[in-house]
């Protein structure tokens, strides 16, 4: 392939630079690795052509993408809906406009379907058959599908105590699945075992697989269409390690550069209090991120103490600090009762971790760091359908005898 078709990896802290190759962190210093693509005049046109975006989707854009010459493995991902949440809005007292970028809309129900579909595509680029993911909810299942699409093998490593209900979709994709008893950072020394002695392609949506992170830009060159090129004065999103955070500023900043868009978006990084590593080294003032001893919460998504990979934690935040941006940490009961309300208040039906921004764009406008007028995009990650905090027994619903004797008294006490 010649040069000028290529882009590069470049090293995140020390910049050292390498081709286009299977690799994850930088072999040197362990950090993320950055994909540097050449955007070429006429990349550009997409913008102008929304019609082409609605047919291709995510891959309308795949000139901005880490892949050349490789056919997508894809199933359609993109063009999620940016849907208005005048009610929250309402209830927050707020004036800026507050959208809902519905990610839950992907093939499997999150956007972790964006940099899988790229992950998997450079897995048979570099003729791969086998890849491997350590995960234990939607990159797994998201990585099973498309590996089952594209003809690939997929083993995928979790910890032995992993709620079965997340492992629904792999298990039904037909993954291998690895139970392990132990922790993540066993998981994670496994993982590493089979990539190093036996070619699986590490498709872990970390930023383990610095394709995969590109992928993320879609989502801020959709919202820039749907917003008609204004740029929201914030962005909110659950953070585990951050490839998506980094990866939609990294958009904005594209978008940017081509005369796109005016300014860009302040970037705020949302962690669970019983998980919150980066939150931690933010409010410390700190550089380094440290790894979390005991990560619990109901956010699962974003529950990463980052054992092994601390750096992953330290670019996100040089990048939401770079942005002018926060980062924030909300208590369970909180995230649990905001789950529930926005559901109700808004139709919004979104698992945990997704709902985590609506408590941290409360706490944020309290605090009077999100000013009133300031528009305010929420990410919504994941839905609801594979992972929703357990309902009251009043929620679930009455059993009756068929009378209309007991209809009419059930309607009288509850129908009011
Ligand atoms: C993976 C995940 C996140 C966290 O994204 P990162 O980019 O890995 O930090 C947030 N929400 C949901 C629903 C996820 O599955
Ligand atoms: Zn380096």
């Amino acid at each position: 392939m010649s040069d000028d078709r290529m882009g590069r990896l470049v090293c995140t802290e020390c910049q050292r630079a390498y081709p286009w190759e299977p690799m994850s962190r930088c072999p040197h210093c362990q950090a993320p690795l950055d994909v540097s693509i050449d955007v070429k005049p006429g990349h550009e046109a997409v913008f102008s052509d929304p019609q082409r975006w609605l047919n291709q989707r995510m891959w309308a854009f795949r000139d901005f993408l880490p892949v050349r010459d490789a056919e997508p493995v894809t199933l359609g991902e993109g063009v999620t809906p940016l849907l208005p949440l005048p009610k929250l809005r309402e209830s927050l007292g707020r004036e800026g406009d507050v959208w809902l970028k519905d990610e839950s809309r992907q093939p499997t129900g999150s956007f972790k379907d964006r940099p899988i579909s790229v992950a998997i595509t450079k897995a048979v680029e570099f003729g791969r058959e086998v890849v491997a993911i350590l995960s234990s909810g939607n990159a797994g299942g998201s990585a099973a599908v498309y590996a089952a699409r594209a003809g690939l093998k997929c083993v995928i490593i979790v910890p032995a105590n992993t709620p079965a209900g997340k492992l629904g979709v792999a298990r039904a994709a037909g993954a291998r699945i690895v139970l392990v008893r132990g922790d993540l950072a066993d998981c994670y020394r496994l993982l590493r075992y089979g990539i190093d002695h036996y070619q699986w392609y590490d498709v872990t949506t970390t930023f383990a697989n610095p394709y995969s992170a590109e992928a993320d830009k879609t989502v801020a060159y959709e919202l820039a269409l749907q917003l008609d090129f204004q740029v929201p004065d914030w962005i909110l999103v659950p953070v585990g390690s951050g490839p998506l955070l980094t990866g939609v500023y990294k958009g904005f900043r594209e978008l940017q550069a081509l005369g796109l868009v005016k300014g860009l978006p302040r970037m705020v990084a949302v962690q669970a209090e019983g998980c919150a590593p980066i939150v931690r080294a933010f409010q410390a003032g700190r550089e380094r991120v440290e790894a979390w001893d005991a990560p619990g919460t109901i956010a699962t998504g974003i529950r990463d103490p980052l054992w092994g990979y601390t750096k992953d934690g330290d670019y996100t935040l040089r990048v939401v600090r770079e942005s002018g941006g926060v980062c924030v940490s909300v208590p369970d009961a909180q995230i649990a009762q905001d789950t529930l309300h926005i559901t109700r208040l808004e139709g919004m039906y979104m698992e945990p971790t997704a709902a985590v921004c609506v408590s941290a764009l409360r706490r944020l406008a309290e605090q009077g760091i999100i000013r009133d007028e300031h528009s305010v995009v929420l990410l919504g990650t994941g839905h609801g359908l594979k992972d929703y905090p357990p309902l009251p027994e009043e929620d679930l619903g009455v059993t009756l005898d068929p009378t209309q004797d007991a209809f009419e008294q059930w309607i009288q006490q509850v129908m009011g």
